[in-house]
């Protein structure tokens, strides 16, 4: 940890009037500054903020954080994380919960090291049930986030997402690429709103010298992604499970690059921690069809399940692998999880929420 994320005795603020942990809240929220710590060095450790921390990447990057020493404060209004995940870390010393929209406003009593913006909608079906909230939340949200980090001085990483580059035209996709995203189509809300956070982000940079960071995740899975989840992993593990059919989209040809979350996890840790700017592609570039995944995903769980075809949604991007380059060469990051061995973790664990004889 560097010394940089320490706290500073300038951020300290009044926390006389912030609200307590886990009260559900209207309007703009606040959060304390009091950490119940049974560790003493608690006190002084760096603190973070973590946005969407009751989601997928969000509970992991707590847990992972407070591994590592870091105070933890996390926000999410559950519009799609859950408590179960917040159950996970709730005992955790150093942790604070706080339930509240971002939109709504964002304001921290103590000091605050580092900004994690998380949240916002992430899989296609959630995303296009909730999509004025989407772009609310990469918005109006990001905005909020990026006066946290100002305000505190804090460094501040965005979330943002290989979504960015739409239906790519180059291949595999360099952080140098502009992408090829349809601004009025229905994959539009998550991707124009990650846009729009990536160029707020850079405008706080330039405009505000907020020292800022963007992580472009490639598609992540693991254990916590629920069955219900909508994205592919969760989605053909589940019926692979069940020996259910494999609703394959389209022909399965179109190909993803899927990382395993604790690697992602790792990427944005490293990334928080270091001088860079990015935008940097964090994901394991081992290329697969959707066809190739569902076949893998049957031979891995001994399914019983046929395959079957069903429509493609609309600009559903035909190719998609990160070129990690500037991970491995700036971060000394990469992958350390193979996808086979991602899949049987996250298969594990899937079927030990399934009700199964
Ligand atoms: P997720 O849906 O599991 O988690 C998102 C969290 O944000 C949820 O807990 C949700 O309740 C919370 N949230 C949404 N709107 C909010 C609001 N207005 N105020 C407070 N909280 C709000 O998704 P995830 O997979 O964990 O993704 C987390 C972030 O990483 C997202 O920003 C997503 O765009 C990005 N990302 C994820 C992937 C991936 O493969 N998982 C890939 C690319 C980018
Ligand atoms: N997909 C599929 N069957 C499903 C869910 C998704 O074939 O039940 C495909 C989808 O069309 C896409 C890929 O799997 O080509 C990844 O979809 P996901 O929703 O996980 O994320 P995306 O990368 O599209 O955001």
């Amino acid at each position: 940890m560097t010394e940089s994320l320490g706290s500073r005795p300038d951020q300290q603020d009044d926390a006389a009037e912030q609200p307590s942990p886990r009260q559900p809240r209207n309007g703009p929220a606040t959060v304390s500054q009091i950490v119940r710590s049974e560790r003493p060095d608690l006190e002084t450790a760096p603190r973070i903020v973590v946005t969407g921390g009751a989601g997928f990447l969000g509970s992991w990057l707590c847990d992972a954080a407070l591994d590592k020493g870091y105070r933890v404060v996390c926000f999410d209004n559950f519009a799609t994380g859950t408590n179960d995940n917040i159950d996970l870390l709730a005992d955790r010393p150093g942790f604070e919960f706080f339930e509240g929209d971002v939109c709504a406003g964002l304001q921290v009593g103590g000091p605050v090291d580092i900004v994690f913006h998380l949240a916002s909608p992430a899989s296609p079906p959630q995303y296009l049930r909730l999509p004025v909230e989407t772009l609310k939340v990469g918005s109006v949200g990001t905005l909020n986030a990026l006066e946290l980090a100002r305000g505190k001085k804090a460094r501040f990483l965005l979330a943002s997402t290989s979504e960015v580059y739409g239906d790519p035209l180059e291949h595999p996709q360099r952080e140098t690429y502009f992408g090829n995203v349809n601004p009025v189509g229905p994959r539009a809300v998550y991707d124009e709103a990650k846009r729009f956070a990536e160029a707020l982000t850079v405008a706080y940079r330039t405009k505000y010298g907020v020292d800022t960071a963007i992580a472009r995740i490639f598609n992540t899975f693991g254990p916590r992604m629920l069955g219900d989840d909508g994205r592919v992993v969760p989605t053909f593990l589940t019926q692979a499970l069940t020996n259910s059919p494999l609703t394959v989209f389209g022909d399965g040809s179109q190909t993803r690059s899927i990382c395993y979350v604790t690697d992602t996890i790792a990427g944005l840790l490293a990334l928080a921690e270091s001088e860079i700017h990015g935008p940097v592609n964090i994901g394991n570039p081992t290329e697969l069809t959707v066809l190739q995944l569902a076949e893998r995903i049957k031979e891995i769980t001994g399914s019983r399940s046929s395959i079957s075809f069903v429509g493609l949604p609309i600009d559903d991007p035909k190719v998609r692998c990160p070129d990690i380059t500037l991970a491995r060469t700036e971060l000394g990051w990469e992958p350390q999880v193979s996808v086979d061995e991602g899949l049987k973790l996250a298969a594990e664990w899937l079927e030990s929420t399934l009700d199964l004889d």
